[in-house]
């Protein structure tokens, strides 16, 4: 078969790589090389056989010559390689699409809005202390491609809307989540409903023996599993309906009403924490977690970087990370777990209103803009909550330590991505929690 796959970062190589060991006639198209790391993989390829194009080429020319475009999964819908390949009829595959047929094991996916990495580790460490080999992969770190020739039970796989956009009717994982659904990325899928529907795509071609599971307290992931092929696997925060997983006074029961036996006491994790737990629960269920393996999964739960992460204390003002924040329903979800806060938020909107934040304006103190677009966090709060600006992550901190007073949480959720100002959300963190070191030394111990 002759391929094209579109972009040469870490998916694409290992997408050209496994359809080129598989017998294909693969050839890579990079219109942006010199990313970091990218000589090296272009020449592992090379090496390899592979062929490698470092500029836009004649799309038309090279898509109508080959069977299959698989494009990396940043590569947006109306990418010229797009509107080509729909023009000449040539079939387009993302790479989760491939692994998810050539997975030799059950498959569960997770996607959502907000929570996929938490769940996708936890679904994943449930398993493991049960005793299965259930690597975490995907839009989490490793790509999935990586991971379905070597030995495992089960394959968990993190999905973001854009790789489940690329995904055909062969897309059948034995276990599709679906956490939560809220604006998100409208620039790239144009709007709500098609961001949706790129999400139903993770359960939409199951066989009725498939399970889909659903947050029950999320009316837009309701609706959206209406017409799932699969049988439905609920979990809500608070349920007397049966077959879901779900916390009572406390206590976490699986979808079977059996009580996890464990020394976490739900009370004590924020709202979008239990409703996580719930969903890895009612998940890992299925594909042979057990309820021990789950108890100890739970035990040894830390939360993973950048996600309200405390980095700082000082004064009586707690400083939590919540950089992969990347949306206003992830923000909210941070505010919620907290009484007072100053809160530093800003950044690229991807298209998305940040006027869903006042509903939690109650609990917020003062904000600190962030990032190239002030304006738009300003009009978000103009009129409830003080908003000053920054110009930098170091004068943010700054500003924050010194409207916070005793009992005060500094909360970097930023609502926004990071690309204005940062790499990623994760570079986005770090500078934060550096700025917060260097605060707290200055200011000596309290
Ligand atoms: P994702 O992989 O979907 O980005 P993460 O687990 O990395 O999800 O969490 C991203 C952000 O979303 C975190 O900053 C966290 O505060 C927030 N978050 C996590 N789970 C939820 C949830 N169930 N509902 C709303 N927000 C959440």
């Amino acid at each position: 078969m002759r391929v094209v796959v579109v972009g040469l970062r870490a998916t694409g190589a290992v997408v050209a790589e496994w359809l080129h060991r598989r017998g294909d006639e693969v050839t890579v198209v990079e219109e942006r090389p010199g990313q970091p790391g990218y000589a090296e993989r272009r020449d592992h390829l090379e090496a390899a056989g592979i062929r490698v194009i470092e500029s836009a080429p004649d799309w038309e020319g090279l898509v109508s010559a080959a069977d299959l475009v698989v494009p990396s999964p940043g590569v947006r819908p109306d990418h010229p390689v797009m509107l080509a390949a729909a023009a000449a009829n040539v079939t387009v595959r993302g790479d989760l699409d491939l692994a998810v047929e050539a997975a030799t094991v059950p498959v569960v996916v997770v996607t959502g809005t907000n929570g996929k990495s938490t769940v996708t580790m936890l679904i994943s460490a449930m398993l493991e202390a049960s005793g299965r080999r259930a690597p975490a992969v995907g839009n989490i770190g490793r790509v999935a491609l990586e991971a379905v020739d070597e030995p495992a039970d089960v394959l968990v796989i993190e999905a973001s809307s854009f790789q489940l956009h690329t995904v055909t009717p062969t897309f059948r994982p034995a276990v599709a989540v679906l956490l939560n659904l809220a604006d998100d990325h409208l620039d790239w899928h144009g709007s709500f409903s098609a961001y949706v529907a790129d999400k139903q795509r993770s359960f939409r071609y199951q066989e009725p023996d498939g399970v889909v599971v659903a947050n029950l307290d999320d009316p837009a992931v309701v609706d959206a599993v209406r017409d799932a092929p699969g049988r439905l696997v609920g979990f809500a925060l608070a349920t007397t309906r049966p077959g879901a997983a779900t916390w009572v006074h406390g206590r976490l029961l699986d979808p079977d009403g059996v009580a996890i036996e464990m020394d976490v006491d739900g009370d004590s994790l924020a709202p979008h924490e239990r409703s996580n737990i719930a969903a890895a629960v009612a998940a890992a269920g299925v594909v042979g977690a057990t309820p021990e393996g789950i108890a100890l999964a739970l035990a040894n739960f830390t939360r993973l970087h950048h996600r309200t992460e405390l980095v700082g204390k000082a004064d009586g003002v707690l400083y939590v990370d919540d950089s992969k924040a990347t949306n206003p329903h992830a923000a909210v979800a941070a505010i919620r777990g907290y009484r007072r806060v100053v809160l530093l938020a800003g950044g690229e909107s991807k298209g998305v209103d940040l006027g869903s934040l006042r509903q939690v304006a109650d609990r917020i103190r003062a904000v600190v803009a962030i990032g190239d677009t002030p304006e738009e966090v300003e009009a978000a709060f103009a009129g409830v909550v003080p908003v000053t600006r920054a110009t930098s992550m170091r004068a943010a901190v700054r500003a924050a330590a010194d409207l916070a007073t005793d009992g005060d949480v500094v909360l970097l959720s930023p609502a926004c991505a990071s690309f204005d100002w940062y790499d990623g959300y994760a570079a986005r963190g770090e500078d934060f929690d550096r700025e917060v070191q260097d605060l707290l030394a200055e200011r000596g111990p309290t």
